[in-house]
């Protein structure tokens, strides 16, 4: 497949982003879609809303979005959150939407709703979540972003957490990202470059109940939308480049009010208990393609079997040192993979968890 090589010329777009909008808002509608990729579409609102409640159901054609078949093929965006959009600025807005079919039911790919009716149940335990996306970045002829043409770059070693020409690739792409979400409201709390060259990382959290599964996925849009303008493709398969080359995954943290106070441990271990239980209902929805990284090898759990440790990043579970010292705090699922959806992974743990 020919990619085109052409790059957006936002030089020139920012004179006509400084022009007056004589009151008018943009409103830019994001939804998910049947590839676990993101859509979006922008409409004129007469004025700022006051909250979501204020906007305007919208709808598009599913048939071209995988997420329903032609000759039935509206599908209904109902606004659910909104955040301040980096790129338009000013009253400019980033709208996150839920797919609804004309029936009435939630869209198949809609997993959202399951995952909220779930956060509703279980709120009382105020579950948080901190979410660690990594990804790679390629260039516009598919190849991994700055590695040497028709080889190899050296072996893993000095690019986790790099500094330097040829250690880290990219920067400009990730710290234009990083400030887009702080600019949209993402809880962002921090970002490093990953073991394998051209790999990242960005976390978010910590985040309660269903704000989890909306800050990635806005959080994920802006990247894809930020890379737009370096030529760059965002990669969020869990095994980029196979080999001896670290894959990505999509860790998630986890507390819930009982782990986080004196005497937690025994809440984090019970919860490890259920979780051992339910091993292959977790791996059914923690991501595509993840047979291909947890492996047991480059710091992941074998996915046939269920382990947990402390500091222990070959295990399914981790609890960090800190936390295990403590006797209370939040422990790690690093099954997950980077492509998983966020909603789903939230989901199943909450329900696995704190389900009686
Ligand atoms: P790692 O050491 O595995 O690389 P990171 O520092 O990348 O961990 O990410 C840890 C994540 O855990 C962050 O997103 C952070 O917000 C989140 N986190 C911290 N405390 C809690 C908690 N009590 N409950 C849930 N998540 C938490
Ligand atoms: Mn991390
Ligand atoms: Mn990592
Ligand atoms: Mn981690």
């Amino acid at each position: 497949m020919a990619t085109s090589t052409t790059i957006s010329n936002t030089a020139n777009l920012k004179k006509y982003l400084g022009l007056p909008q004589q009151g008018s808002v943009q409103a830019e509608y994001i939804w998910i879609d049947g590839t676990n990729g993101v859509r979006s579409k922008t409409r004129t609102l007469s004025k700022p809303p006051a909250s979501v409640e204020d906007l305007p159901e919208w709808n598009f054609d599913g048939s071209s979005t995988a997420q329903a078949p032609g000759e039935d093929s509206d599908v209904y965006l109902r606004p659910v959150a909104i955040y301040p959009d980096p790129f338009r600025l000013g009253d400019n807005i980033l709208v996150l939407c839920e797919c609804w079919n004309g029936d009435g039911t939630p869209n198949k790919f809609n997993y959202r709703h399951e995952c909220n009716k779930l956060m509703e149940q279980h709120k009382e335990h105020k579950p948080w979540f901190g979410l660690e996306q990594e990804y790679t970045l390629f260039d516009e002829f598919g190849a991994p972003y700055g590695w040497p043409k028709g080889g190899f770059p050296g072996p893993q070693g000095p690019y986790y957490c790099g500094v330097g020409t040829g250690k880290v690739y990219c920067r400009d792409v990730v710290e234009a990202h990083y400030r887009a979400c702080l600019y949209a409201g993402v809880k962002i709390s921090g970002i490093n470059a990953e073991v394998l060259p051209s790999q990242w990382e960005f976390q978010v959290g910590p985040c309660e109940g269903i704000e989890m599964g909306d800050h990635l996925w806005i959080a994920r849009y802006l990247l894809h939308r930020v890379a737009e303008e370096f030529g760059i493709k965002i990669s969020f398969h869990p095994k980029p480049i196979p080999g001896d080359w670290n894959g990505s995954g999509l860790h998630t943290n986890f507390s819930t009010i009982e782990m986080r106070e004196e005497g937690g441990m025994a809440h984090i271990l019970s919860a490890i208990e259920k979780l051992a239980k339910r091993h292959k209902e977790h791996i059914a929805v923690y991501g595509d393609d993840n047979t291909l990284r947890l492996t047991g090898k480059h710091e992941t759990g074998n996915i046939d079997a269920f382990s947990y440790g402390v500091a222990d990043r070959g295990s399914s579970i981790r609890i960090p040192r800190s936390c295990s010292k403590e006797g209370y705090g939040y422990f790690e699922d690093r099954r997950p993979a980077s492509n998983a959806c966020p909603y789903q992974i939230t989901g199943i743990m909450v329900e696995t968890i704190l389900s009686k």
